[in-house]
């Protein structure tokens, strides 16, 4: 049995009930079998994907907090530190009912390639809890936040691991941490990215994974002789990865139409009017069906559909396997060109393997939603010079690193003789960049 498979399988049997976790491992394990193969012997010596695929270290803490009416709750917070090979550990936090273990670990595995592929001095964790911020007052998430900030303060700092938003956090959320986190240890550091713009938050980072999946998007296809201009374009979720995908997809001629969020979904046949959806999401918190008041032309309905609206380019921007086989034979027919995941593995595995065989390009989460967190980065990067980079300069910096990013993987995916593929070019170039470091740092 080759190297590969032993881990996978060990994997599989060290770490159960982890669904999403297998399927990030496999995904990467194989694709990166190429680079492992002809050295096989020594890597397995030194354990090099064992080492991979177990994180640094897993913390698992009890977060109590109070409602307004004066009951308690307890909720589970997680914080994985996966790989700090290439820096110091950086990756979300998500709040979401459908946090566990195995979908942090998920998270954190993808997040060492994606970090890797930035360029920038990035490691790989994650982190987040089942609270679930769906109908509580501010107060209540104010309450949240502290308690979970008031244990994962002792693992986390400016040199060492440097959280940010994810699914049910955002600019609201890391302010209320960053709070608490200055209150405990007395230091004004840069401890978490997506900050308020006051207190040390970079312009361009609210817009970044949106923005960046636009540029890698138009990268990808200006390559290919081709551009957004023109195209419709498919979108699904209404959160912060939604909404400013949709906003660059406009800015480049581009006509996004539909949005979704857990309850149901919007089409637009004039394009999405983002001035209503950022008051519907970010203003109101409110629920999708609120968007046809402002847009008499548009139709709401309830559960899922919108891979089964006719496009040139979809983007699924919600969360993991949102998109299956049936989505992707839908997408196909109706002559999808290009997919390009912002949500983080969004698509399952049998719908990358039916939009690789009938043509159509896609760019994995890893390369394409990677603005978000070099953003991030950028974020820390002033928050350490103590300076403050105009929108443009933050903006322009994006868009290098996008291009960038589609060079590598284009290339990589050419080295292997997988010309095209670039869930193999994301998964051999992030991965050969950590893999050096490892190996240069000795076994720890
Ligand atoms: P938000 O919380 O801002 O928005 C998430 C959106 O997806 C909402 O519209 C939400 O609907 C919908 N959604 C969430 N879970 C489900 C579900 N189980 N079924 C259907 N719809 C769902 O999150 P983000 O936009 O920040 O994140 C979206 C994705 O992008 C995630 O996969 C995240 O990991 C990834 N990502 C985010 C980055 C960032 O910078 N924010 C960076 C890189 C990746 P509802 O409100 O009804 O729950």
């Amino acid at each position: 049995m080759s190297y590969v498979n032993e881990v996978i399988d060990r994997v599989i049997a060290e770490n159960p009930n982890e669904p999403e976790f297998h399927q990030a491992v496999v995904e990467v394990l194989h694709s990166i079998e190429p680079v492992i193969a002809p050295d096989e012997e020594k890597y397995r010596r030194d354990a090099l994907l064992e080492r991979l695929v177990n994180p640094e270290r897993q913390i698992k803490f009890r977060v109590p907090w109070i409602d307004d009416n004066g009951n308690v709750h307890v909720n589970t917070g997680y914080r994985v530190q996966f790989n700090s090979a290439i820096g110091p550990y950086k990756g979300g936090l998500r709040l979401h009912p459908s946090v566990n273990l195995g979908i942090i670990k998920f998270l954190g595995f993808e997040q060492i390639f994606k970090n890797s592929l930035t360029g920038l001095p990035i490691g790989g964790g994650k982190g987040g809890s089942d609270f679930d911020p769906k109908g509580k007052s501010d107060r209540e998430i104010m309450s949240f936040c502290q308690n979970f900030m008031s244990e994962l303060y002792k693992y986390i700092g400016a040199d060492t691991d440097v959280p940010a938003g994810d699914i049910g956090v955002g600019g609201r959320e890391i302010g209320f941490m960053f709070g608490e986190y200055k209150k405990l240890r007395g230091l004004f550091a840069g401890v978490l990215t997506g900050k308020g713009l006051q207190f040390g938050g970079s312009l361009a980072r609210t817009e970044a994974t949106g923005y960046g999946l636009l540029y890698i998007t138009e990268e990808m296809l200006n390559h290919r002789g081709d551009s957004v201009k023109g195209k419709t374009i498919v979108v699904s979720g209404a959160g912060n990865v939604a909404i400013y995908a949709i906003e660059k997809a406009q800015q480049l001629g581009g006509k996004p139409v539909t949005c979704s969020d857990s309850t149901g979904w919007v089409y637009d046949p004039d394009g999405i009017d983002v001035a209503a959806l950022k008051e519907i999401k970010e203003v109101k918190r409110a629920r999708l069906t609120e968007y046809v008041k402002y847009r008499p032309n548009s139709e709401y309905h309830e559960g899922r559909g919108v891979w089964n609206v006719k496009c040139d380019v979809a983007l699924p921007c919600a969360t993991q396997n949102e998109l299956g086989l049936e989505d992707a034979k839908a997408l196909v027919k109706n002559g999808v060109k290009a997919v390009a995941e912002g949500a983080n593995m969004p698509s399952t595995p049998e719908a990358i393997a039916y939009f690789t065989e009938n043509g159509v390009f896609f760019l994995p989460a890893k390369a394409a939603n990677a603005g978000g967190v070099a953003t991030s980065a950028l974020e820390m990067s002033q928050n350490s010079e103590r300076l403050r980079w105009t929108f443009d300069e933050v903006d322009d910096k994006l868009r290098y690193i996008m291009g960038h990013i589609y060079r590598k993987i284009d290339k990589a995916a050419e080295k292997y003789g997988l010309p095209g593929n670039y869930v193999a070019g994301a998964n051999i170039a992030g991965f050969e960049k950590v893999m050096t470091a490892m190996i240069a740092q000795g076994i720890v």
